[in-house]
């Protein structure tokens, strides 16, 4: 704050940021007593193959219900989970609960698997592998049942350790996606090397899509599935809300996608009965 502008301003700056830290402490204190009593709860949006619309996964997604205050969505929060370690904790309950659901759905229908976002700070963990293993001899998931979701962040923080750590995570039978692909850094140098069997195409690409075949948007759309199809691993479209930027999936040939088209993140029960029952 410039000293021109005067006491005044500099006192409302400071004011400010005082506002901020406070609201701050304040929402870390109630996620820290959230994850004690247990007000979470994990939605799961379907995936579906493009080529013929059948079910094969859904995704986790976890939202959190604060008592008088309604739905929070994890924007709004995992950023601080992340940033206070409560993700690890946090992040465990995950895990165990996504598993559970897993054993449920995926058990007895070949090739379900339910997709587990992971925060870095959560991977990175020095106990990770081991709460991984404990979790699933605990629950009695099959590996082949699951799929981790990693960021782009994980892997520009670290490339050796993550390189080290999703071979770890393989070598278990565990499915491997980068999350939110093209959003991030230099994507194509590691993506070689990494051990994923999936990548998925952020939603941004697809919103940006509006029905134009030979549009550059498409054109951006048309080539990160083509990379995927060249090295051999299974490319999932993300945020699909319409039949036109299906239309142009299906026609590259990409393998599966979500989104608002499909369905939206359902609660278990609804999930239940929509998808399973039918
Ligand atoms: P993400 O993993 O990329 O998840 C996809 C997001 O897109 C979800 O937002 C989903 O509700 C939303 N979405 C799905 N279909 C559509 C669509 O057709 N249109 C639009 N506009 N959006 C769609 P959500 O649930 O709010 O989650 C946001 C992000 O929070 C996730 O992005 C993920 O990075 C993070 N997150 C969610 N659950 C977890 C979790 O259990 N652990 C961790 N570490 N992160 C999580
Ligand atoms: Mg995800
Ligand atoms: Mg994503
Ligand atoms: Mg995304």
């Amino acid at each position: 704050v410039s000293k021109s502008k005067g006491r005044g301003t500099f006192h409302y700056f400071e004011a400010s940021m005082n506002a901020a830290a406070q609201q701050r402490l304040l929402l870390e204190n109630a996620l820290r007593m959230a994850i004690e009593q247990e007000e979470f709860q994990l939605y799961y949006q379907p995936k579906a193959f493009c080529a013929d619309g059948g079910l094969c996964g859904a995704e986790a997604l976890i939202r959190w219900r604060r008592p008088g205050i309604g739905m929070m969505p994890p924007d709004a929060f995992i950023g601080i989970a992340e940033e206070t370690g409560l993700i690890v904790p946090l992040g465990k309950w995950i895990l165990k609960t996504a598993c559970l659901q897993a054993k449920v759905w995926a058990g007895g229908r070949a090739g379900f698997r339910v997709a587990i976002n992971l925060s870095p700070r959560q991977l990175l963990a020095e106990d990770f592998i081991a709460v991984l293993d404990d979790i699933l001899s605990r629950t009695g998931v099959e590996p082949g049942w699951i799929e981790l979701e990693i960021t782009e962040s994980l892997v520009m923080h670290d490339v050796d350790k993550a390189t080290d750590l999703l071979r770890q995570i393989r070598r278990r039978g565990i499915h491997v996606a980068m999350d939110d692909f093209g959003t991030g850094y230099s994507s194509l140098s590691y993506l070689k090397l990494l051990p994923i069997q999936t990548l998925k195409i952020d939603r941004s690409f697809i919103k940006a899509y509006a029905g134009d075949p030979a549009s550059n948007e498409a054109a951006f759309i048309k080539t990160i599935v083509s990379l995927g199809q060249i090295l051999g691993i299974t490319v999932v479209a993300e945020g699909v809300e319409n039949q036109f930027q299906l239309a142009l999936l299906q026609s590259c040939g990409c393998h599966v996608y979500q989104g608002y088209y499909l369905a939206p993140p359902l609660s278990a029960d609804e999930f239940q009965c929509a998808w399973i029952d039918r």
